[in-house]
């Protein structure tokens, strides 16, 4: 598809992996990001426009060259994606980007649907966290919670773990917010992830769901398929499914929720766009997340999204970049280095797929 060209906002390295499957169908892809330049994105599309998301006049100018337009993070400010013109499709598209960028109506959108979520309470000061702290000791068993910003926040950034015990003024002061939002602790057995990929007409693939490790809010190990009874399954897949249609996402629509001991699975968050828990896809499926995300906004048909090994995904945080090089002698290891300038604490810089 010489003649399509795919516009991405942001330069992070979700939309390296985008243009890299882009390339496989002959689709070029350019980039607007305000810092592209040497960026994972930035420095390998077909052209690029360094500018703000403010910017109209640079935005006006690259809607006038992309034929379809993707976000390739959920924090791209909601009017850089609104203006573009009727004829450019959007992906995700405006309201599953607007409920993705705030947690709370995240989550009264997962309970109108009737996915089920942990308690929560919206807080919006000091005396909204002690009335949210008074029933949670009173309702519940659990005085653990977590307390998280409403928008903005992610690998685990912008949020607090919490017991009612703690100083709310104190709590308050350190999240640093105006809108925030009080989830009680879920002790869950497994996190996991399910992937749809939906196009234009509304049709859908769904990908095996995967099992995920975080620490300190930050995913570093994914395994896929996950094994878990049919009925979890169903239930994950009917969830995702249900939220890709109300939110009427063009693209990738990943949903996290925890698994309880009794098997029922509580929401957590989404995210409209390649998610990380499936870079294990590049190798394990047919046609990978990137792929099936670039199909639907072009038109191409979805492909093949069943898998026939067991798969791992270790992310590559910068404390442990030289991991990246154990990846290289191994026979059954698939290197994804995203070249980063600078390897910082907990920045992700690449990751490792291998299947057993
Ligand atoms: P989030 O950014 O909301 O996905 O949170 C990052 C990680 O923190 C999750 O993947 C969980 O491991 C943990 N976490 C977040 N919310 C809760 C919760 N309500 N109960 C237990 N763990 C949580």
């Amino acid at each position: 598809m010489a003649d399509f060209t795919l516009g991405i906002l942001g330069s992070g390295q979700l939309g390296r992996m985008t243009i890299q499957a882009a390339a496989d169908y002959g689709i070029s892809c350019h980039v607007f990001a305000p810092d592209a330049n040497n960026a994972p994105a930035g420095e390998i599309c077909n052209t690029l426009t360094e500018a703000e998301y403010s910017d109209q006049n640079a935005l006006n100018n690259f809607y006038a060259i992309v034929d379809a337009v993707t976000c390739e993070f959920e924090n791209v400010p909601i009017s850089a994606l609104g203006i573009a013109p009727d004829h450019i499709l959007k992906s995700p598209g405006v309201k599953a980007l607007a409920t993705a960028q705030n947690r709370l109506i995240e989550k009264e959108t997962a309970k109108l649907l009737g996915i089920p979520t942990a308690p929560y309470w919206k807080i919006s000061s000091v005396s909204d966290l002690s009335d949210a702290f008074n029933t949670l000791t009173l309702n519940t068993s659990n005085e653990n919670a977590i307390l998280k910003t409403a928008k903005f926040g992610y690998d685990g950034k912008g949020q607090i773990r919490t017991k009612s015990d703690d100083s709310p003024e104190q709590l308050w002061q350190e999240l640093n917010t105006d809108l925030a939002i009080l989830e009680s602790f879920v002790n869950f057995k497994k996190e996991i992830s399910f992937l749809i990929a939906r196009n234009m007409n509304g049709q859908t693939e769904i990908f095996p769901p995967t099992l995920n490790h975080h620490e300190n809010g930050i995913l570093v190990h994914s395994s896929a398929p996950a094994i878990l009874p049919q009925s979890v399954i169903d239930a994950g897949c009917h969830y995702v499914e249900i939220m890709a249609h109300h939110l009427d996402v063009v693209g990738l629509l990943a949903m996290e929720l925890f698994l309880t001991e009794d098997n029922t699975l509580i929401f957590n968050e989404i995210a409209p766009r390649p998610h990380n828990s499936y870079h294990w896809t590049i190798e394990g499926c047919k046609t990978s997340q990137f792929h099936h995300l670039v199909r639907s906004v072009s038109g191409l048909p979805f492909g093949e999204v069943k898998t026939s090994r067991k798969w791992h995904m270790k992310n590559i945080l910068g404390q442990s970049v030289s991991e990246l090089q154990s990846g290289y002698s191994n026979t059954n290891s698939y290197v994804h280095d995203y070249g980063k300038a600078g390897p910082k604490i907990d920045r992700k810089m690449g990751h490792i797929t291998y299947f057993e």
